[in-house]
């Protein structure tokens, strides 16, 4: 495809879910590449908004507030704050930064849904779900739980058992209930709109499988023709829950939009809000042939921007479509993936407090380490060694050399350049590449190579300065030194201008030192950007060295993590799981009476049972049980207990036992015999 003169960009990053703080997987995967893909486009001086805020509905939340004793709102709120607030201190540079529980996004949503309606894009569906009676609710999936029919886990969840990790649907759990109320659910009649994917399957193979098969990534495209192969289904839109977009049709209390097509239509809602705030219209960033639009999203939301978001897009009919889903694989840690419910995280709160002034640092390891084209791994140790090894040693040293060293023989100005040997004439000649070889990558979504070539400048100037040595000829030749260090200044300028997509906390910091009036891409790769006599700001150090002990510090800190998820994962009962259901008819297969125990003995040789001589009402018959560790044969006698009297006969210890008495055995393993509440009729049944 023809590269097109695009006047103007929209940029959106998913919208995290506000049920928990953000981590450095959520940095990584979306918002550091997006940032630093925003943060270049302004630096060319291309018009461009970057758009993100909270996905705020759906089950999850409205569990948490449940759990918790509070409203769902609470529940966002909270979180909400939290992740604006680390966004903020990392340098997320949004243009707006919302949320979908604004008023703002219910109105959008629902004129999405109202113009898909009106066109009849939707089919309805009338189908049987659960529904709780006593709460008169229905239940979404996460709301029953009941036995997961592999495992016999008695906890598991109607979309999934968290305990074998089978996907489930709420048929097929055994002994399904309801979570709102502890009752068994029935199934009741509901009607839902459908989003008829199918009908889309063959714009969306020409689109996709055709059109972006060159300039969307491997990871992303795979993605979408794997589930393009499968064949798409309709989906339903909404659903019976009573927190999220109210469905704007008549008669549809207590169903809302699915937050997976809500959230989306976010970005929309958030492009407006802003356009309020500034008085600005939001219509072209989203309606203009010549807009484009990009998603940065992870692996785990691919298929919602490539291929269902589109297929909305399209047919609501007055929206342009993606050019482009730069999705990013996911970040583990430590080697394991990072989970939320595990607390296996580096939370960004606790960074911030821990690493003060050190954003840039896992901006920078998030970046170089990017899992762009596969997973990959954070830890510490490499943190460290990033930080030591390249920021500090290379970065932070070169400039600070620089800086240090012209303070010292020329008063912090800028000095002139005098006559150049071929070393000077390769590192002025070598600056110029930079910005088209950074800018390049960065266009091709390619971070990782973007950022290194960044740090190859700083490697030329690192090289050039310690090859130059001007501190042995300073007494010697002075104004070779000048040169020296004019040169190196450039390199300095240069390096605060095209680091500041990567580490815009670093580009402040450096263009202070520098006292540089401005820093636009265009700019760069100009080695003449200082005057001679230029007066240079107080040189401060960018990076500093990061300790070991630090760093020990926070693997024990994981350490102590996986330590309490050990403890926690151990079974707090041994209660056994909960057998097959089974019929009334299985049940009244079984004769149980209340009887009187007449009699009763050791068996000579055998330290756990008792022989007792029971009354069953029409006879008196042997019955063998192992309870004698538990119970005295003389406080049994005179006393009345349940009996199975229909078992059939079976040897214990040569006696034949004619039925079985019946016993509680709690989980440790110990007997307590059943009895009743008043004496009865010898041969009660039980029932
Ligand atoms: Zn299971």
């Amino acid at each position: 495809m023809a590269t097109k003169n695009w006047k103007r960009t929209t940029v959106t990053s998913a919208l995290p879910y506000a049920n928990g703080p953000l981590h450095i997987g959520h940095l990584a995967g979306v918002y550091v590449p997006a940032d630093i893909y925003v943060r270049y486009l302004r630096s060319k001086g291309e018009e461009v908004l970057f758009i993100g805020g909270s996905d705020e509905h759906g089950v999850p939340i409205t569990i948490k507030a449940r759990k918790e004793g509070i409203t769902p709102q609470e529940v966002v709120d909270r979180y909400h704050r939290m992740i604006k607030d680390s966004f903020e201190k990392f340098g997320i540079s949004f243009d707006i930064y919302s949320r979908t529980s604004n008023a703002i996004h219910h109105e959008t949503a629902s004129e999405f849904f109202t113009t898909m309606y009106e066109k009849g894009e939707f089919i309805e569906k009338t189908s049987l779900q659960y529904f709780d009676e006593e709460e008169q609710h229905f239940l979404a999936d996460r709301y029953i739980t009941g036995t997961c029919p592999h495992c016999g886990n008695p906890k598991a969840y109607g979309d999934q058992c968290e305990s074998c990790g089978t996907s489930l649907s709420p048929n097929d759990l055994i002994n399904p209930t309801s979570a709102l109320s502890g009752n068994v659910p029935v199934k009741k009649e509901t009607k839902h709109w459908y989003l008829p994917l199918d009908k889309y399957q063959d714009w969306l193979e020409k689109w996709i499988v055709e059109d972006h098969k060159d300039d969307w990534k491997p990871n992303v495209y795979g993605q979408c023709k794997s589930w393009l192969d499968h064949g798409l289904q309709p989906r339903a839109v909404t659903r019976d829950l009573d927190w999220g977009v109210n469905v704007p049709l008549p008669g549809t209390e207590g169903k809302v939009l699915y937050v997976w097509f809500d959230a989306p239509i976010g970005y929309i809602s958030a492009t407006r809000e802003w356009g309020q705030i500034h008085g600005k219209d939001w219509k072209p960033w989203w309606k203009d042939d010549d807009t484009r639009l990009l998603h940065f999203i992870g692996k785990d939301n691919i298929v919602f921007h490539c291929i269902i978001f589109p297929a909305m897009l399209k047919e609501e009919g007055s929206f342009i479509l993606p050019d482009n889903v730069p999705a990013f694989e996911f970040l583990n840690l430590e080697g394991e993936k990072i989970s939320t419910t595990n607390n296996w995280a580096v939370w960004l709160h606790e960074y911030l407090e821990e690493f003060p002034k050190k954003q840039d640092v896992l901006r920078y390891t998030l970046t170089i380490t990017a899992p762009e084209t596969k997973d990959n791994d954070f830890t510490w140790k490499d943190f460290q060694a990033r930080n030591n090894s390249e920021l500090l040693a290379i970065f932070g040293n070169f400039v600070n050399r620089t800086l240090v060293l012209t303070q010292k023989y020329i008063d912090g100005k800028v000095p002139e350049r005098g006559e150049l040997n071929p070393t000077d004439q390769i590192a002025l000649d070598e600056i110029k590449l930079f910005p088209s070889r950074i800018g390049g990558s960065l266009e091709q979504f390619r971070f990782r190579e973007s950022l290194t070539e960044l740090m190859n400048l700083a490697r030329l100037g690192n090289k050039y300065l310690t090859d130059s040595e001007p501190w042995k000829i300073f007494k010697t030749d002075p104004e070779r030194v000048k040169t020296i260090l004019n040169i190196s200044l450039e390199i300095c300028a240069n390096l605060a201008i095209l680091c500041e997509p990567f580490l815009p906390f670093t580009a402040d910091r450096l263009s202070r030192m520098m006292n540089l009036p401005q820093r636009k891409w265009a700019i760069a790769g100009n080695p003449e950007l200082l005057e001679p006599g230029h007066l240079l700001g107080q040189p401060e150090h960018l990076f500093d060295r990061i300790e070991d002990s630090v760093i020990e510090a926070q693997v024990q800190k994981l350490h102590d993590t996986k330590k309490q998820n050990e403890a926690d994962a151990a079974p707090v009962s041994n209660l056994k799981p909960m057998k097959e259901t089974i019929t009334y008819d299985d049940f009244t297969k079984l004769d149980i009476r209340i009887c009187t125990v007449e009699a009763a003995e050791k068996v000579h040789g055998a330290d756990k049972l008792l022989k007792l001589a029971v009354n069953t009402g029409h006879d008196t018959r042997t019955i063998v049980s192992g309870i004698a560790q538990y119970y005295k044969p003389e406080d049994l006698v005179g006393k009345q207990f349940c009996f199975i009297v229909n078992l059939a006969p079976r040897k214990l210890r040569g006696i034949e036992s004619q039925g079985m008495i019946l016993s509680a055995e709690d989980p440790e393993g110990k007997l307590s015999l059943i009895t009743p509440q008043d004496l009865l009729e010898n041969g009660s049944e039980v029932k």
